[in-house]
């Protein structure tokens, strides 16, 4: 597939260029979604009186540990 995508701008008009972008795009604006969605949910909890995630929260050391706490309980079902 690379072979048939050139290296260009967004202004490209070429059919495989602009599908290429336009999912790039998509996946850009699901993974902001999913962060906007992870966040909000992080800023309901921590304004709510529950503590049962405080420890885990503390601990994750990276920004993947700390979604992967919020993605978790969010999967569980849990809502702030
Ligand atoms: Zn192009």
């Amino acid at each position: 597939m690379t072979d048939t995508i050139h290296t260009c701008s967004y202004s490209c008009g070429r059919p495989a260029c602009m599908n290429a972008q336009r999912a790039e795009l998509l996946a850009r604006l699901d993974a902001a979604e999913a962060d906007a969605e992870r966040y909000n949910t992080l800023a309901l909890y921590l304004i709510s009186t529950r503590t049962d995630l405080d420890d885990a929260i503390v601990a994750s050391e990276s920004k993947e540990a700390l979604d992967a706490v919020i993605d978790g309980a969010t999967a569980q079902g849990v809502k702030p």
